[in-house]
């Protein structure tokens, strides 16, 4: 298992780690899956678009439109249910094919840490398994 350490700036962004992923299973032959896992509970990983910037802000304004922070039903003494929710609805994890060191990803993707309650570091494990 290998680990990525992230370091977010804003209460809320998206963090292209394509290419820190890509130089770690760059070494890896054959065929397989990288499996990602962030170990935390108000971020999440996602795989979408990398070329238009508008969509990444367009993401996170709708999950803050449909989860807004200051709730009055919220109870968490945290007071940031909202990530939390945001965290969930996104996922911990995601699996990208690679092959010959490289990922399969589309012309357009991208893989992201979502980040809902930074600036924080973040912590993501990733299982690599191959057919050599
Ligand atoms: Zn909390």
């Amino acid at each position: 298992m290998k680990r990525l350490d992230i370091k977010t700036s804003k209460r809320e962004e998206m963090v292209d780690i394509t290419k820190e992923v890509a130089r770690i299973i760059a070494d890896t032959e054959g065929e397989g899956l990288v499996h990602l896992f962030v170990q935390h509970t108000t971020c999440g990983l996602t795989v979408n678009e990398n070329a238009d910037p508008d969509v990444q802000s367009d993401f996170l304004g709708f999950l803050r439109r449909l989860i807004p922070g200051d709730d009055p039903h919220f109870r968490h003494f945290e007071h940031n249910s909202d990530a939390h929710i945001k965290s969930s609805i996104v996922g911990p994890g995601v699996i990208v094919p690679f092959s010959g060191g490289r990922l399969c990803l589309g012309r357009w993707q991208g893989i992201y840490l979502c980040e809902f309650d930074g600036p924080r570091e973040r912590r993501i494990l990733l299982t690599i398994v191959s057919s050599e």
